[in-house]
Order: structure tokens, then sequence, then C-alpha cells
């Protein structure tokens, strides 16, 4: 069922592209003030029925960013020194950010489950960033995030039926007292 979800979706997610793209412009132009804890509650519900280990496509399909303070974390994790994990694990991507060198990912298991779990990159943990404070601000990185993981799919779905209508495009009216004429 989930290798369903997952061909589908590149497919899904640049049918809704346009949309999405518009949405992310006027959530940014006028963020609602309850957008914060209305992402904590969507990202919640949606991880209570999605389970990454039946999915792990995030893992499968792009490399993770890699910090300094990862580096060091996970240096010590391998015994070994920091400049070693560095040229066995990663690169440098175009942005100058250290990257996991191999996709698939070289630590995901065949089960989905990550080798480095309790010491994974903070990029990891945090993947898809759907419960961020502030969501607007990583609105590029979520369109792109969307065609990869079912889960971020679902959680902007969400968002634009959620979040007022003047948010989605398309059918917005007036608020009742401000249009002319009383009908
Ligand atoms: S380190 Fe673990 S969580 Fe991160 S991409 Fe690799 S397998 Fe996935
Ligand atoms: S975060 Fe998304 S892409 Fe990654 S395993 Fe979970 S559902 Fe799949």
């Amino acid at each position: 069922m989930m290798e369903n979800i997952l061909n589908q979706l590149p497919k899904k997610a640049k049918d809704k592209h346009k949309e999405n793209k518009k949405f992310f412009v006027k959530l940014k132009n006028k963020p609602p003030r309850h957008l914060d804890t209305l992402m904590e509650e969507i990202h919640e519900a949606e991880f209570e029925k999605t389970d990454c280990l039946t999915c792990g496509n995030c893992c499968k399909t792009t490399p993770a960013w890699v910090t300094d303070k990862d580096v060091a974390r996970l240096a010590k994790h391998f015994r070994i020194k920091e400049q070693k994990f560095i040229e066995t694990y990663l690169e440098i991507d175009d942005d100058n950010e250290f990257i996991i060198k191999t996709v698939p990912c070289i630590f995901l298991g065949h089960d989905n489950e990550c080798s480095i779990y309790d010491v994974r990159p903070k990029s990891c943990r945090e993947f898809p960033h759907t419960n961020r404070k502030k969501f607007y601000k990583i609105s590029e990185t979520t369109l792109q995030n969307v065609a990869i993981c079912p889960a971020a799919f679902n959680i902007v779905e969400e968002m634009k039926k959620r979040l007022p209508v003047q948010y989605t495009g398309g059918g917005w009216k007036p608020p009742e007292k401000f249009r002319r004429g009383g009908g």
C-alpha cells in the first residue's frame, strides 16, 4: 500500500504544485496568529496515521544535511576522528554544506530502520519539518518535500482545508459584514 502511495506521490505533488505555491505566498504575506499551534496539531495527527518505518522514502531519495555538531556527535559515536568521518561518509553540496554522500543513505537498513537512530543528524530528526514554528519560512523546501514525503503532502492538503478560504486561492468571498447591498 505504501509502495503505491510513493509511486503516485511525485505526480500528485506536481498536480498540486501551482496551488500549493499560491497558498504559501498568501500564507507568508499574512500568517494567521494560530499557525504554530495549528501546525503542531496537524503534524501530530498525521504522524499518528503515518508510520515512517513503512516508508523510509526521505532516507532513500534525499541526502541528509549534516551540521558540524552532527559531525562531532557521529564521529564520537563511531570512535573515529571527525576528519575521518567526513571523508568516509560526507560530501559538500552546492550550498557548501555537508550532506551524507550515499543515496539511499548508507545508514538505512532493509527494514527502513536507521542504524544511527539515536545520534542521527538533526535534519533527519526534524524531517519533514512540518511542526516548525513560522512554517511559511520553509515553504520552498516544503514545496519539494511534498513530492518525497507522503506525510508532508497530507499535511499541506490538511492546512489548505483548515486555514481560511482566502489562503487557498479561488472561491474567496468578502466576509458578510463587508459585503455591499446586504442582499
Ligand atoms: S541517517 Fe538515518 S534518518 Fe538520516 S537519512 Fe540516514 S537512515 Fe535516514
Ligand atoms: S518522514 Fe516522510 S518520507 Fe520520511 S519516512 Fe516518514 S513519511 Fe516517509
